[in-house]
């Protein structure tokens, strides 16, 4: 028996129950849902949780599969062509390429090339020089390149306006509900128990610790690199074989096209723009936890030391933090690959009643971002096949909310009169909200400069989130550029002032900047370390958060604390503190960093 702190056993009967609420189930409930099907969506953490929040946010050609798995490559470059017409506001229309150093095989060059041709994959050789004019950073002995249509995805964006789309079509999406047990009755799966959790922010949770029984006519493991333990609540075996990857956020866009090195497999040979910053990645180790494996220094080396071999500018910036993720690959028994980099990234449909003669159930493994609502389709298919249900998919077809008219974007820009770079960006996230939100007759300041994000829409945010301000942050993107917070966090908390009492403020600040610090952990050195420590001697001393007199209800020893110079050496990773929070001051915020953006910056994780 799960320890709970009580049990409420209520009880509702759907027709679907999707477990997992990454790209893959937000994806599966939408499609159920407006086929007409009643479905319930539970995720043990908030949308995005799991892998999908920790992702390189590529949204693939297929050219990276053009060679080896030209099944993927296919499939990738049919969902690409559909993501950029329903999910336009989700998607950065990059471009990549695929450049090739002297050191690289030529023959490799060609199949790569000629394997895009056969899957349909737009595919255009420039020479260095032109690929150097296309991206001016890239190494002078970078020789050639395939030009293919790579582009980059927010996946939180994406996920978020997928789940919207379902519960506009009477799905129920539940976050902060932990399945813990599978219900079996006379041999088949009747549903699901979840233990619900208090997630913060505005959505009204169950009381922590009460558990429910949702029954429904059919269960879809939808959990990623989690299915394994799904399955093992229901007593089959799905054979997942997590393996996690490594990703380093840089502080500015050293580059505005995908690159990706032309070699046939390795670590480190992608880095996508997204937003304002660059995302290195990554690699590919297989694990046996996904929630529990070692986040190695090495690793992080490896992605500066490697990819500044193609750009090498990106040896002296500045890197923010560092996040890791777990694919959730999976190998049809009996295969028997050694190496992770070999298994297929082809996703597969796991029916346990034939495979494992229970009824009720089906696992969906493997697979990727990019192909997620093909994988939604091809489940939603077997679903409504299971249940006799007749009705076709329309999700290639018509466009998740927010992304309806995107040219619509550009106008607001004049219309709101914002300065072009938060205009615009403000537009792109915002999508067709955007005329609702910005169109406020309040003063509407900037107050996370890093990214670009002004009150109006952090207060939009606040409104569908609620106090929660790390969705805040996921919704807006403030607090995720080259401060990491520092700057802003507690601007961002003031907003929520209006309407929380104080210690929800407070509680909801911190939680905001613990998130920040917990990826910089990993990227303290250099002026990133300056970074951390201004923001530590701001926070700790200036704005006396350390002494703050409302902790003493809370019994925080204050003598604990040295509000002086020391307090720098209290910051973790901290070496002389005084010197560093000076060089950090002197710098300032006008560092520029060497990016040919300055001032701007960002990342994309569930933690990024
Ligand atoms: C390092 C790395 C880089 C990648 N880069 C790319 C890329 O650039 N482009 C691309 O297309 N793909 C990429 N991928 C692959 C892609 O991210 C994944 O295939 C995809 O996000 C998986 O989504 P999912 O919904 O299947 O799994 P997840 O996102 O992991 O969702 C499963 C969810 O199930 C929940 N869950 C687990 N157990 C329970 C339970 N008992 N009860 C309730 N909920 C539960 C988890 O919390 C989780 O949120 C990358 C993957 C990695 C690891």
């Amino acid at each position: 028996m799960h320890p709970t702190q009580t049990t409420n056993v209520m009880s509702e009967q759907a027709d679907v129950i999707v477990v997992g609420g990454g790209s893959t189930g937000c994806g599966v409930v939408r499609d159920l849902a407006r086929r007409g099907l009643d479905v319930v969506l539970v995720e043990k953490g908030n949308l995005t949780h799991g892998t999908t929040g920790r992702m390189h946010g590529l949204l693939h050609s297929g050219g990276r599969y053009a060679v080896s798995d030209q099944k993927s490559a296919r499939e990738c470059i049919e969902e690409n062509r559909v993501l950029r017409e329903i999910a336009g506001h989700c998607v950065e229309e990059t471009g990549g390429m695929f450049v090739k150093r002297p050191e690289d095989s030529e023959e490799y060059f060609q199949k790569k090339l000629e394997g895009c041709r056969a899957c349909d994959i737009p595919a255009e050789v420039i020479d260095g020089e032109e690929a150097r004019r296309r991206e001016p950073y890239l190494a002078r002995d970078v020789e050639k390149a395939i030009a293919v249509p790579d582009h980059a995805v927010d996946p939180f964006r994406l996920c978020v306006a997928n789940a919207a789309d379902a519960r506009e079509h009477g799905a129920r999406i539940e976050t902060h509900a932990e399945v813990i047990d599978v219900l079996i009755e006379d041999g088949e799966v009747v549903g699901v128990e979840v233990e619900h959790d208090s997630g913060p922010g505005k959505r009204v949770h169950h009381e922590p610790g009460t558990t429910e029984e949702i029954r429904a006519r059919y269960v879809v493991n939808a959990t990623g690199a989690w299915a394994g333990q799904l399955g093992e609540m229901a007593g089959v075996d799905v054979e997942v074989r997590p393996s996690k990857g490594v990703m380093t956020v840089m502080n500015v866009r050293q580059v505005d096209t995908v690159i990706n090195r032309c070699r046939p497999k390795g670590d480190a040979d992608i880095v996508v723009p997204h937003e304002t910053a660059c995302i290195l990645g990554t690699t590919d180790e297989e694990v046996e936890d996904p929630e529990d494996y070692p986040e190695e220094e090495w690793e992080v080396d490896l992605m500066i030391e490697t990819l500044s071999e193609l750009v090498p500018a990106l040896k002296e910036a500045r890197t923010l933090r560092s996040f890791w993720g777990v694919r959730p690959l999976y190998e049809p028994p009996g295969t028997g690959t050694d190496d992770p980099t070999d298994i297929t990234r082809d996703y597969f449909l796991l029916d346990h009643d034939v495979r494992d003669d229970l009824p009720g159930m089906t696992s969906i493994v493997g697979g990727k971002l990019t192909t997620y609502r093909m994988m939604a389709e091809s489940i939603s298919d077997h679903v409504c096949e299971k249940l006799d249900h007749e009705a076709a998919c329309d999700t290639a077809e018509v466009p998740l909310p927010g992304s309806e008219d995107f040219s619509v974007l550009r106008d607001y820009m004049d219309e709101f009169g914002l300065r072009s770079p938060v205009g615009r960006r403000s537009m792109q996230r915002l999508g067709s909200k955007a005329d609702d939100v910005l169109k406020s007759v309040d003063p509407n300041p900037v107050v996370c400069e890093c990214e670009g994000v002004t009150r109006a829409e952090v207060r939009h945010a606040i409104d569908e989130a609620g106090s929660d301000l790390n969705a805040v942050r996921l919704r807006t993107r403030a607090s995720m550029g080259n401060c990491q917070g520092g700057f802003c966090t507690h601007r961002i908390a003031a907003e929520l002032t209006q309407e929380y009492p104080e210690p929800v403020v407070r509680d909801a600040e911190d939680e905001l900047y613990q998130e920040r610090w917990k990826g910089q952990r990993h990227a303290l050195w250099g002026r990133q370390l300056s970074q951390a420590m201004l923001n530590h001697l701001l926070h700790a001393t200036t704005m006396n958060r350390d002494g703050d007199p409302a902790g003493l209800d809370a019994g925080v020893d204050f003598a604990a604390f040295d509000a002086g110079a020391d307090a720098a050496g209290d910051a973790p990773g901290a070496g002389d503190g005084s010197d560093a929070g000076t060089a950090a001051a002197d710098g300032g915020r006008a560092e520029t960093d060497g990016g040919r953006h300055p001032n701007i910056d960002g990342g994309v994780d569930g933690d990024r």
